[in-house]
C-alpha cells in the first residue's frame, strides 16, 4: 500500500483525531452489535500504547441535519469503554469551543468520543469550514473507517487536507486485500460476480474482466447475459436495457466468461414457491431463475479449483429464500475449503458467507459494502486518496 499508516508517524504525546465507523445498531440506547467497534480496537489500542491521546469521530444513522439524541454516539462510547476497560469521555458536539477545551485537556492515554458528525449539515457537503474545525482538535488525522471511504465528507476527506493524514490498521487491511483484486493479482485469478442487477455492476464487470483470468457470472446478473445469448428467460429478472451491453461484453470476453448452464427455477417470487431444475435454455413460460443448478455448480467448481486468488461479489441466487440459497452457500463452502486467497466484497455477499457459516474461513471479508464495490470498479476512494502517500 502506498499510503502512510499509523506505523509511519510519531504519535508520542500527540492528540490523534481518528475517524472510525461506529455506525452500530442500537436499541433503547444500548449497542446491540459491537462488531464495528471491535474492528477498530487494534488501531485504538496501538495509538494509546504509543503515548497519544485519542479523539474518535463517526457518523451514526441518518439524523436530519441537526442534533438528535436518538442518534447520539453516547452508547457507542459506553460500549467502547467496556471493551477497553477504561473511561471514554463523551463530547457534547463534534466541534466547537467546548469540545476544543475538552480536547486541550486530554492527557496521553485519554479517550474522547466526539458527537455524531452528521449533526452538522456541513459533514455530507464536505464543508471546508467544518473540516477546519475538526482539524483544530488534533495533531494527526487517522482514518480507519473504510466503509465510509467512498464518500467525500468533512470527516472522511475534507479534514485530511488540514492535518498529517494516515490510515489505521482496518483501512490498511481492506486496501491490502481488495488491492490484490486490482493490482498484481496471484494467478490464476478467478472473479465471481452475481447479485440482482447487471446495471449496478457494469463497471465492476469491465474492471475485473480486464484483470482476471476467468470471470464467473451467476445470480440475477447472469440472466441478462443468458438472454443476450438467445435463451428465453421467461419471467426471470432480465434487464432489457442492458442486453446490448451484455452482448458486447460476451463478444469481447470470449471464453474468459463462465455462465450458468442450468437453473433452479420458481413458479413465483416467493420463499414457498414450487421449484425445479432445468437447463437454462428450457425455462418454461411463467417460471423464473432464482438460483444456479447442480451442473453449473460443478462447472464453476472446476474453474475455482484452479484458482490461486478468488474475488467474489454478489450472491448466486436469491439466498434469502432457503430453497434458492444452495448455489450461493455451495460456492461459499467451496471457497472456504480451497487453498486460494479468497476476498469477499459487497454487503449481501458478506452476509451470505456469514449465513453459510464460513466467514472466518475466508482470507478477507470486506466491512464496506458500497466502498468495496467502488474499489472493485477501479475507482480511487476519496477517503483513501486524501491520505498522505508513503
Ligand atoms: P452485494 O450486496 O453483495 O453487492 P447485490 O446487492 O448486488 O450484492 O445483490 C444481492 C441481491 O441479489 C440479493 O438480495 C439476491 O436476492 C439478489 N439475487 C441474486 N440472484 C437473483 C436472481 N436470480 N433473481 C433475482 N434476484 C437475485
Ligand atoms: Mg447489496
Amino acid at each position: 500500500m502506498n499510503k502512510k499508516t499509523v506505523r509511519d508517524v510519531d504519535l508520542k504525546g500527540k492528540r490523534v483525531l481518528m475517524r472510525v465507523d461506529f455506525n452500530v445498531p442500537m436499541q433503547d440506547g444500548v449497542v446491540t452489535d459491537d462488531k464495528r467497534i471491535r474492528a477498530a480496537l487494534p488501531t485504538i489500542q496501538y495509538v494509546l500504547d504509543q503515548g497519544a491521546s485519542l479523539l474518535l469521530m463517526s457518523h451514526l444513522g441518518r439524523p436530519k441535519g441537526g442534533p438528535d439524541p436518538q442518534f447520539s454516539l453516547k452508547a457507542a462510547a459506553e460500549a467502547l469503554s467496556k471493551l477497553l476497560g477504561k473511561p471514554v469521555q463523551m463530547a457534547p458536539d463534534t466541534v466547537g469551543p467546548e469540545v476544543e477545551k475538552m480536547a486541550a485537556a486530554l492527557k496521553p492515554g485519554d479517550v474522547l468520543m466526539l458527537e455524531n458528525t452528521r449533526f452538522h449539515k456541513g459533514e455530507e457537503k464536505n464543508d471546508p469550514e467544518l473540516a477546519r474545525q475538526m482539524a483544530k482538535l488534533g495533531d494527526i488525522y487517522v482514518n480507519d473507517a473504510f466503509g465510509s471511504a467512498h464518500r467525500a465528507h468533512a470527516s472522511t476527506e475534507g479534514v485530511a487536507h488540514y492535518l498529517p493524514a494516515v490510515s489505521g490498521f482496518l483501512m490498511e487491511q481492506e486496501l491490502e486485500y481488495l488491492g490484490r483484486a486490482t493490482q498484481n493479482p496471484e494467478r490464476p485469478y478467478v472473479a465471481i460476480l452475481g447479485g440482482a442487477k447487471i446495471s449496478d455492476k457494469i463497471l465492476v464487470v469491465e474492471n475485473l474482466l480486464a484483470k482476471c483470468d476467468k470471470l464467473i457470472i451467476g445470480g440475477g446478473m447472469a440472466n441478462t447475459f443468458l438472454a443476450a445469448q438467445g435463451c428465453d428467460m421467461a419471467d426471470s429478472l432480465v434487464e432489457s436495457g442492458s442486453i446490448e451491453t451484455a452482448r458486447n461484453i460476451l463478444a469481447s470476453a470470449g471464453d474468459k466468461l463462465v455462465l450458468p448452464v442450468d437453473a433452479v427455477i420458481a413458479d413465483r417470487f416467493d420463499a414457498e414457491a414450487d421449484s425445479q431444475v432445468v437447463d437454462v435454455d428450457k425455462i418454461p413460460a411463467g417460471w423464473r431463475m432464482l438460483d444456479i443448478g447442480p451442473k453449473t455448480l460443478a462447472l464453476f467448481g472446476a474453474v475455482l479449483k484452479t484458482a490461486r486468488l478468488v474475488v467474489w461479489n454478489g450472491p448466486m441466487g436469491v439466498f434469502e429464500f432457503p430453497r434458492f440459497a444452495e448455489g450461493t452457500f455451495a460456492i461459499a463452502k467451496l471457497l472456504a475449503e480451497s487453498g486460494a486467497t479468497t476476498v469477499i466484497g459487497g454487503g449481501d455477499s458478506a452476509s451470505a458467507v456469514k449465513k453459510a457459516g464460513v466467514a472466518k474461513k475466508m482470507t478477507h471479508v470486506s466491512t464496506g459494502g458500497g466502498a468495496s464495490l467502488e474499489f472493485l470498479e477501479g475507482k480511487e476512494l476519496p477517503g483513501v486518496a486524501a491520505l498522505n502517500d508513503k
